[in-house]
């Protein structure tokens, strides 16, 4: 690895590589264009702005402190500085490059309603100044506007759409590239700050116990995920992704989310193994309609700028939702006295992670048993996934509310109890996440409520003390759920289901 010094008759004016939702060196196009034109000089910003994007969550904020971590040390290894600034990137990026003389600057695109301005007003002010602008397709395979309807719209339904999809993902998947080799600079009126100093770690309480425990942020914790997936349980994703007990699905999502890992290098190794062994036509063709979704979700929010924060469906912008704070917190803190609820909570909480098939549940019955808004659980899970994505989780709470493009009915209303019984039938989800009901026998543990004294005396279950009763009655809160969206088609026009 060589070190160029930038003002000792560099051989190439430098070029700025501005990390984001991208912190990985393989398969990185920004990096890959900038290694080309001489030597590079590598930046994080943790924008902090009104106008730059929500505020990052609770869990998020303890990823992106290991992911720079680790981001920071392999570049580090190559002699590459990773510079950390905090503020507005539109001052940032091009005082930088002003300082470097850069003679372009390269990012990768994101989709986000209050970044592309942004990142449209930096383009602007550096090629105003002669430096060339780099952009790239990145973190999805098909961007918003690349997949069209016959008719040059948007798709609204899920199957035509990655119907439409697919062969473009597999086209643009091939084009996945290594790590370039790279030339780094040092400039000494370059400070990066320090990441300590951004605070990204919970102190008082420290509640990443559970999180340190479960993962590895960074590349080679991706990486490492990915093999053991496509080795282990890509034969049976199909069915296994539905038990929530299994360790059945890829945990790749905060890896992508954060960029760890490319999307190109995720549906290159699913595809790589479905031709090696065409016994995984079919798990693998589940798996790659599931990173679909991912797509789906992208594009949604791209073309309805306010999908994140509205239902897409007017109609349900007049729901009578209830909005009380108590009931939001025994949902929070698994406290409802539905098992299978309190389990994904339980679990959302010690790992920052919950199943999907759990997420599903948890989420129709905030939204349908207790009536509360999916804006409210939205930003739960917003402040407590380690995943949160801003276009993945307002998609999959408006289609579990039933108001989101190619959404579940709204009349269509999980039964908590036997969702718990048929996806997690020997209780071994709920035994671990609710372990005050370990003892209860598979008939009453996904029902507790229903079992006899006796069984629950000697399970050492006392309901309302060592766990709640009931927050609401299933069959009272399923007709008031029902009885809500009655009058909702009384007094609005527009689709409900
Ligand atoms: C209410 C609700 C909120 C959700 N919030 C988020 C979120 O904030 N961030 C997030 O990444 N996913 C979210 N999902 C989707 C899904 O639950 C997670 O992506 C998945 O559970 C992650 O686990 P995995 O990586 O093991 O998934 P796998 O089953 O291994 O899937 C592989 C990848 O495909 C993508 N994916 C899978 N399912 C979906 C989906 N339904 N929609 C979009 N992408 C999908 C993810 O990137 C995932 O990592 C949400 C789903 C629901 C119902």
């Amino acid at each position: 690895m060589q070190i160029a010094h930038f003002g000792q008759n560099p051989p190439a004016r430098p070029s700025l590589v501005w990390f984001r939702e991208d912190l990985r060196l393989d398969d990185h196009p920004a990096l890959i264009a900038a290694s080309q034109s001489g030597p590079i000089c590598a930046i994080y910003i943790l924008e902090e702005g009104t106008d730059l994007g929500r505020p990052l969550g609770g869990a998020l904020k303890w990823w992106l402190h290991h992911s720079l971590t680790s981001l920071k040390a392999n570049l580090a290894q190559l002699g590459i500085e990773l510079i950390l600034k905090r503020g507005d990137p539109r001052h940032l990026i091009p005082d930088l490059a002003n300082k470097l003389n850069a003679g372009s600057v390269h990012w990768n695109r994101r989709y986000y309603a209050w970044s592309r301005p942004v990142d449209a007003a930096i383009k602007a002010e550096l090629t105003g100044r002669g430096v060339q602008v780099g952009t790239y397709k990145a973190s999805v395979l098909t961007e918003p506007w690349e997949i069209k309807t016959g008719s040059g719209g948007n798709f609204k339904v899920f199957t035509p759409f990655f119907r439409a999809a697919q062969p473009h993902c597999d086209t643009w998947a091939e084009q996945v590239a290594p790590a370039p080799p790279l030339t780094g600079l040092s400039n000494p009126e370059i400070v990066s700050e320090s990441l300590q100093s951004w605070n990204l770690l919970p102190k008082a309480p420290d509640w990443s116990g559970g999180l340190d425990q479960t993962w590895q942020p960074g590349e080679a914790g991706a990486q490492r995920r990915l093999n053991a997936f496509i080795e282990t349980s890509l034969h049976n994703y199909g069915e296994g992704r539905n038990i929530p007990s299994k360790p059945a699905t890829s945990f790749l999502s905060p890896h992508l989310h954060f960029g760890e890992i490319s999307i190109r290098r995720v549906w290159n190794a699913a595809r790589a193994a479905m031709r090696a062994n065409p016994a995984l036509q079919t798990d693998g063709q589940v798996f790659l309609s599931e990173l679909g979704w991912r797509e789906f979700s992208t594009q949604l929010i791209f073309h309805y700028e306010d999908f994140p924060e509205e239902s897409w469906k007017e109609a349900f912008r007049a729901f009578p939702w209830k909005n009380d704070s108590s009931t939001l917190r025994a949902w929070q803190r698994g406290q409802t006295g539905y098992p299978i609820v309190d389990a994904g909570m339980r679990q959302l909480w010690r790992t920052g992670w919950m199943h999907n098939r759990v997420r599903m549940i948890v989420a129709s019955f905030l939204v349908k048993h207790l009536l509360q808004d999916w804006r409210a659980g939205e930003a739960w899970f917003w402040d407590t996934l380690v995943d949160a994505d801003v276009a993945n989780n307002a998609a999959g709470w408006q289609w579990v509310a039933g108001c989101g493009a190619d959404a579940a009915p709204y009349f269509r209303i999980f039964n908590p109890m036997s969702q718990g019984e048929k996806f997690d039938p020997d209780g071994h989800y709920v035994r671990t996440w609710v372990p005050e009901l370990a003892q209860l026998p598979n008939k009453y543990l996904h029902r507790p409520f229903e079992a006899p004294t006796e069984i629950l005396r000697g399970s050492g279950v006392h309901l309302g003390r060592t766990y709640p009763l009931p927050i609401v009655n299933h069959e009272k809160a399923r007709k008031q759920a029902l009885d809500a969206l009655a009058s909702l088609k009384q007094n609005v026009t527009g689709d409900l289901v």
